[in-house]
């Protein structure tokens, strides 16, 4: 038995600093400590966090007024910093960068009066977020391609688009030919919405699926990025399973299986692929583990003032 570990997988920089800011938070300031939103996407973080007293929440009303609150890395609406203010909340942004630079070119597109169709998943909390910050008549959510076929826009002022960071860059690059293809003066972001951290994720799962026999991700069912893992290496023709612990892992998915795949969404802890690298060697004692260095292996962000 073999098994290839994707060369890029786990904690991407924004997840990295999100988490270190809560950390940090910890350590400074103690308990009660309030986060709007689960941190990031990930099952065994969030309960990690919650044993050492930290309280997730979903509305503000929650915080008691003075607390203190850390917003998620998926980033706020516009509306939830002046709620904050208004109820004297002490607040620290653990928004990831690169969906600032979303809420700033949707800022900037409302600004212009450029109608904006935002690409990403209904109900998605960075969708909700980046939604905020276009004017609401001017913005329009698609997922799909029938939505799409439905869109209906006002062809007397411009249009743009832009995307969630973490999509599958195949079906949103369909997604967007189909847009220009309907409204051909539509225009996009300076550079694509879909993070580094995705595409490279998704780059090193396809290179993975074309030498493996089938792909395993390290992921929870919530999480977008670790979803598309698994639609990526799906397109490849392999089986490929989601397992959010070991727990959920069945050896008979690599039963007669020569290669094994593994890799891990943007939010998933290091141990937990680990953990299952042992269940499997734990099986198969003679299985050797195959990993090259990450493309990401420098790339950190400033973590933001706690
Ligand atoms: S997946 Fe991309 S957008 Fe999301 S936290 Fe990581 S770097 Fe930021």
């Amino acid at each position: 038995m073999e098994i290839h570990l994707a060369h890029t997988q786990g904690f991407c920089a924004g997840v990295a600093s999100a988490i270190e800011v809560v950390n940090r938070a910890l350590a400074k300031y103690g308990t009660p400590l309030y986060v709007r939103h689960h941190i990031v996407h990930n099952t065994a973080v969030i309960k990690d966090f919650e044993d050492q007293g930290v309280v997730f929440i979903e509305e503000l009303s929650e915080v008691p007024e003075g607390g203190r609150v850390i917003f998620s890395a998926h980033g706020v609406s516009p509306t939830i910093y002046e709620e904050a203010k208004s109820r004297q909340l002490i607040y620290i942004d653990a928004t990831c960068p690169l969906v600032m630079k979303v809420h700033r070119e949707a800022t900037s597109f409302s600004a212009k009066n450029i109608q904006t169709v935002l690409i990403g998943h209904r109900g998605h909390q960075e969708l909700v977020g980046t939604s905020g910050y276009v004017s609401p008549d001017l913005l329009h959510v698609v997922e799909t391609e029938e939505d799409i076929d439905r869109l209906e826009l006002d062809t007397t002022i411009p249009t743009g688009y832009l995307t969630q960071t973490t999509l599958s860059v195949t079906d949103t690059a369909r997604l967007i030919e189909k847009l220009k293809d309907k409204f051909p003066g539509i225009v996009g972001p300076p550079k694509s919405d879909i993070c580094f951290a995705t595409q490279n994720r998704q780059d090193a799962v396809t290179e993975l699926a074309n030498q493996c026999d089938v792909i395993i991700i390290c992921g929870s069912r919530h999480s977008s990025n670790s979803n598309r893992l698994k639609e990526t290496a799906e397109k490849t023709g392999n089986p490929s399973y989601l397992i959010d612990s070991v727990e959920e892992f069945d050896p008979e998915w690599i039963r007669g299986k020569e290669k094994v795949g593994i890799s891990s969404g943007a939010s998933v802890p290091e141990y937990i692929v680990q953990t299952l690298v042992s269940a499997i060697t734990a099986i198969y004692p003679d299985t050797t583990v195959y990993r090259k260095d990450s493309v990401e292996k420098d790339i950190r962000f400033t973590v933001p003032k706690v």
